[in-house]
């Protein structure tokens, strides 16, 4: 024999009705089914019974909805007539008249809330019943408790004898409705939400069945809520403590108090799928196969949790203090989830239902008064808003580790413990968090425990000109290969231009993003992209900054402080005044997250890479010379007989090599700013006002518009053209240098000849020079291009990757 119970979604339509009934007569054994309300009816009837009792005394809403869904299932099932139809209408109008009666006392007691409470799996057990052709049997005839209405203790010994009277040589089929029971005085009692679980497992436990088959809306156990962590997965194999456990912590799959009486049996619980019978789902048995199995099976958690915390000095080595506090929440029923004391016992902290607060400080309070008063006991702290999450499975007594792996996971992500707890069994490791970090937690362990073949990078883009759609083209390109052979997933989840914003968890396509980011609703704004980043409180995140915003520079503080990483190709942050860099920097470290600008100098060349490498092995930079502006050495190679100096400049901004204005290159402020970077990288403190920079402009075409600007640099053209020629007689060439060397750093026009490395450097490659302790007969030098969108973005890309430490 076997028991099959049907949740409330698997009985919530006629079409789902039916699936059930195919389910039903595919087996060949005796069946019990145990069924639940049809979906969401109990929350309708405990609903309007509140309505009733209050002020309004208004319970019709719901009382119209509870009626029109039985009354489309019976026409459907039944073409709405025969003996159903009257046996469904006399349960409805009995409802009616209970909850007219609690209108007109004002008032709700458990016991009356117990006595409608289960009318829905009285109506239920009918109609399936009948529809399936087999017998009702009911369940509050046979399921004795006491009479703690609302979740009532079940009295085995009366219960069991009876359910095996009932089922004596039972054969059938047989339909019971779950949840209901009666008191010894023949009274309604309920076994408690969810409880039709419970009501299977007693009748399967009474009749020594074969196995019970919990019939529900998801494939079995997963290894976390599938409607929060979208990944999780079924688990196969369970046992009994780990099922516990999970349930107890929140699983909500199965109602906990299941578990006992067919675990005592040794009868193994079937999880199954309604809407996918042939999914295996999952079986929960007594063995568990060591060291085969991941040493953690599953994450769950309970939100709507307060924190207790007793404190004070006069605690510590008093004895009986523990046994005094629980006590006290035991005698007014409140129940402790979580216990955590730290071994000064300075302190105690136990998680409680947020709805017992009050009940629970002033038992407290009542408590120890007398040591409140003499400062014995100095706080009594209550936090709410928080969650309780755990991790279980039997195999992490077999690992050592997991803690360690647990914290760093949760550290890095920047979650707050606020208590831990670890019982010595092992089975079970949880930890209290703040409700609005929940669902990240619940994500950074499943990625790290369940997922760690795949990492995930979340992408915050800011900017999407030149080098910002570049990088998204290279990102979609690259998406799926890194994602197989790398594991990698790249997800854009948030993306800005000037005007529109748009964020998606679940990662914007990037091949449709335009159309996305105009259809959004959301205005762009620095602060609501830094907010909203934020208020996702998503893992592993990184601010991707491709804009050369000053203003766009100032949120960076903020980001890192929110444990989201930085990766820039904007020079603002990592040139500003060195206190500000160096804070940053401080700050992510801090925090655990990368703060990365290797784009700030020669695009996507390896020069702050290898300047670190270098720096971090123990090497010291002596000297670094370089020509870093992939514009001026486009203007100096290509000034010529034939094309003048401010042609050169014309056709560098054409070609999408100078900064839009080109001043800023000619400038040598540009330059100044990536010396400056890579002196700090090296390790010296310098400001940009340390830089000598000897401009080849003179100043009076920096100080007018643009348009005068383009209008006036022709008035070089005759002097450039003349010293020129004389360079070309002696085959040297300019380059502009930057140079740093002794803590001093400048940048300035300098003369080669053919034997310097930087004489054939073409177009408008970059070349970086470093003479190093180690590097110092022949200096180390880093040769390519120095700019350009694609390499820009491709630099961007690569210092996205190393967020993600693959
Ligand atoms: P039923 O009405 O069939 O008793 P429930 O709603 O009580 O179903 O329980 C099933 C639901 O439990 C699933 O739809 C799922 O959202 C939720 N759930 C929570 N944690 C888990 C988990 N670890 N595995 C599977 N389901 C879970
Ligand atoms: N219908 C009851 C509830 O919603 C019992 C159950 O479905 O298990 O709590
Ligand atoms: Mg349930």
């Amino acid at each position: 024999m076997k028991v099959l119970k049907f949740g409330g979604t698997s009985v919530g339509s006629a079409a789902n009705i039916k699936r059930v009934k195919d389910i039903v007569l595919n087996q060949n054994d005796a069946v019990i089914v145990v069924v639940s309300a049809l979906g969401g009816i109990t929350d309708k009837i405990l609903t309007a019974a509140h309505n009733a009792a209050s002020g309004t005394g208004d319970f019709h809403t719901e009382l119209t909805e509870i009626r029109k869904k039985h009354d489309e299932t019976l026409h459907e099932l039944f073409n709405g007539s025969g003996s159903i139809k009257y046996i469904v209408d006399e349960l409805l109008d009995e409802l009616e008249q209970i909850l007219t009666g609690i209108t007109l006392v004002g008032e709700l007691t458990a016991k009356t809330l117990d006595r409608i409470a289960g009318i829905g799996e009285r109506i239920s057990s009918h109609i399936v019943a009948q529809f399936i052709g087999a017998e009702r049997k009911d369940s509050s005839e046979f399921i004795q408790t006491d009479s703690n209405f609302g979740k009532a203790s079940v009295d085995f010994k009366v219960t069991n004898e009876r359910i095996q009277k009932t089922f004596e040589g039972f054969k059938g089929k047989a339909v019971a409705p779950g949840f209901i029971s009666k008191n010894s005085k023949g009274e309604y009692t309920t076994l408690g939400r969810g409880g039709s679980d419970f009501t299977a497992a007693i009748i399967a436990a009474a009749l020594d069945v074969e196995i019970l088959e919990i019939w529900t809306d998801v494939n079995g156990f997963m290894t976390a809520d599938p409607r929060v962590i979208r990944k999780a997965y079924t688990i196969p194999e369970l046992t009994y403590s780990e099922a516990m456990e999970l349930s107890h912590f929140g699983a909500k799959v199965i109602y906990p108090p299941t578990i006992l009486p067919v675990y005592q049996k040794g009868i193994p619980i079937q999880i199954k799928n309604t809407f996918e019978p042939e999914n295996p789902g999952t079986k929960i048995v007594k063995g568990v196969k060591n060291g085969i199995d991941r040493p953690i099976k599953g994450i769950s958690s309970i939100s709507g949790i307060t924190l207790v915390t007793l404190q004070g000095i006069g605690m510590v080595g008093v004895t009986g203090i523990s046994m005094r506090l629980f006590t006290a929440l035991a005698k007014v029923n409140v129940n402790v989830i979580l216990i955590s004391q730290a071994s000064s016992e300075n302190s105690i902290s136990v998680a409680i239902d947020e709805h017992a607060i009050d009940l629970a400080e002033s038992a407290i309070r009542e408590e120890f008064e007398k040591e409140i008063a003499v400062g014995q006991v100095n706080k009594i702290e209550m936090e709410s808003n928080v969650s309780v999450v755990a991790i279980v499975g039997e195999n992490m007594k077999h690992t050592t580790g997991i803690a360690g792996k647990l914290f760093s996971t949760m550290g890095k992500s920047g979650v707050n413990i606020i208590a831990i707890a670890q019982g010595a069994s092992e089975l079970n490791i949880s930890w209290v968090v703040k409700n609005e970090d929940l669902r990240k937690t619940l994500n950074t362990v499943h990625e790290s425990f369940f997922l760690s073949e795949n990492v995930e990078v979340n992408i915050f883009l800011m900017g999407i000109g030149t080098v910002g759609g570049n990088l998204l083209q290279q990102l979609e390109k690259q998406q799926e290969r890194l994602l197989k052979e790398k594991h990698l997933r790249l997800k854009l989840t948030g993306i800005a231009n000037s005007r529109k914003m748009l964020f998606d968890r679940d990662g914007i396509v990037i091949s449709s993003y335009k159309e996305s980011l105009e259809s959004s609703d959301k205005p762009s704004s620095l602060q609501g992209f830094v907010d909203e980043i934020k208020a996702m409180n998503i893992y592993n995140a990184v601010f991707v900054d491709c804009t050369a915003s000053d203003e766009v520079a100032t949120v960076y503080k903020e980001v890192l402080s929110s444990n989201v990483s930085i990766v820039t190709a904007n020079k603002v942050a990592a040139s500003s005044e060195y206190d500000n860099y160096a804070l940053l920097k401080k700050i992510a470290k801090q925090k655990g997250v990368k703060f990365l600008f290797e784009t700030n100098v020669g695009a996507g060349l390896p020069i702050i890479n290898t300047l670190n490498d270098l720096v971090n092995s123990g090497d010291k930079i002596l000297k670094i010379e370089a020509v870093l502006s992939g514009t001026l050495n486009y203007i100096f190679n290509t000034i010529s007989a034939e094309i003048p100096l401010s042609k050169t400049i014309q056709m560098a901004k054409e070609e999408g090599y100078s900064e839009p204005d080109p001043r800023v290159d000619l400038s040598g402020v540009d330059v100044a700013r990536k010396i400056l970077i890579l002196a700090r990288e090296s390790g010296y403190k310098i400001e940009m006002d340390d830089i000598d920079i000897k401009r080849f402009v003179p100043d009076a075409l920096f100080e007018g518009t643009l348009d005068e600007f383009w209008s006036g640099v022709s008035v070089l053209d005759a002097e450039f053209e003349e010293k020129r020629k004389i360079l070309e007689v002696e085959n040297k060439k300019w380059r502009f240098v930057a140079s740093f060397e002794n803590g001093k750093a400048e940048a300035g026009l300098q003369v080669v000849d053919s034997a310097h490395p930087f004489y054939d450097l073409e177009g408008s490659n970059n070349l970086v020079m470093y003479t190093t302790e180690r590097y110092h007969e022949f200096p180390m030098l880093i040769k390519g291009y120095g700019a350009g969108a694609s390499v820009t973005a491709a630099g961007v890309f690569a210092d996205i990757i190393k967020v993600s430490n693959i």
